[in-house]
């Protein structure tokens, strides 16, 4: 239905390998790596292998969505009814638990209380937490050793190319701070562990999820939505447009494994590349090339040529074409980054 070559966009692509109507399903797949946002845990009782909604009783689900419940509660409460470890991991069944293959090394359910404040697992946990949520999703690929498959540039690389892109100046100290931040972590998880994991390592594998991964939000009748991050590996292989011929969505049953499914939302010509937006398409042009530079371009696709052209030449920027466009990659620095841009770059630098 797809398949992964060179794109004329950027470097890899996705193609169709037959034609395809507006809302037909292209693929779909389950992801290489997903984390549920650590936030929404505490909402959302969902398979810590699969991501399927956990299948309780409905007074517990809406005590937990509601705040009357801690996920530690509903764990006590829910004993017997599904597969749990000590440390509040839930799952579907035997089957999901023992898939959980990084769970076994990264689970803090065996750590004493009195020992929990100097365990480097726990600092390592506590430090993502603060700090910036992918590190678990990092480590949760790396002590598997679960090849990607895409390209991994270094996480500090990630981050001074898009200010590059956008002509702004490099962050005071935000490199540092990325660098020291992914040397404590590797410390951390190397000694709880017991396998080397260099900085390096932790970097590459961040910058490739900052550059590649996508946002989960499913959602289902009488659950709160399940919201995390996901890595793909032909979903997340379609190149960026802002007006694309492709859409990621999740909706589906809720007791069933995550999955992604990308849908036609245009008819599809067979060879024709398939193209996801990374960024809001209902965002103005200038904001959303600002928001591609996260990505290590800035995007110059028809659509952005042609409002950028219509705003230099009048006021207005029509947002609502249906002009054909699968372009978007590299270019020269903009003028002025909106406020969301510098949000954005603020973001990765308090998360960082
Ligand atoms: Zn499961
Ligand atoms: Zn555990
Ligand atoms: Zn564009």
């Amino acid at each position: 239905m797809a398949r992964v070559g060179v794109s004329e966009i950027h470097g890899r692509g996705l193609f169709a390998t037959r034609s395809f109507v507006a809302g037909e399903e292209i693929l779909r797949e389950a992801p290489l790596a997903a984390m549920q946002d650590v936030a929404n845990r505490a909402e959302v009782l969902c398979c810590g292998n699969c991501l399927a909604f956990l299948d309780v009783d409905e007074g517990v689900r809406t005590q937990l969505a509601a705040g009357c419940l801690t996920r530690q509660e509903a764990h006590r409460a829910l004993e017997g009814t599904v597969c749990a470890c000590a440390c509040g991991e839930m799952y579907c069944d035997e089957a999901c638990r023992a898939s959980h293959r990084s769970h076994e090394t990264l689970c803090v359910g065996k750590i004493s209380d009195s020992d929990a404040a100097a365990h480097p697992l726990v600092a390592f946990k506590t430090l993502a937490v603060e700090s910036n949520e992918i590190l678990l999703l990092a480590a949760d690929l790396l002590v598997t050793d679960r090849p990607a498959g895409f390209v991994s540039e270094k996480w500090d690389d990630v981050v001074r190319v898009a200010a590059t892109l956008r002509g702004e100046p490099p962050e005071d100290g935000l490199e540092e701070n990325l660098r020291d931040l992914v040397a404590t972590a590797a410390a951390l998880l190397s000694e709880a562990t017991g396998r080397p994991v260099t900085p390096d390592d932790i970097s590459r594998v961040v910058g490739m999820f900052e550059q590649n991964n996508v946002g989960v939000r499913k959602e289902c009748d009488g659950f709160p939505p399940l919201e995390g991050t996901a890595l793909y590996a032909r979903c997340c292989s379609a190149n960026h447009s802002c007006d694309p011929n492709c859409d990621i969505l999740y909706e589906g049953p809720p007791f069933v494994p995550l999955e992604a499914r990308l849908v036609a939302n245009r008819d599809i010509e067979g060879g024709d590349e398939l193209t996801i937006s990374y960024v809001d398409e209902n965002a103005d042009t200038q904001t959303r090339r600002w928001a591609t530079a996260e990505y290590g371009f800035l995007c110059r696709c028809p659509r952005c040529e042609r409002d950028s052209v219509s705003s230099s030449s009048s006021s207005s920027s029509p947002d609502d074409d249906d002009v054909d466009c699968d372009g978007g990659n590299g270019g020269e620095p903009a003028t002025q980054p909106p406020d969301d841009a510098v949000a954005a770059t603020r973001r990765v630098e308090r998360d960082g």
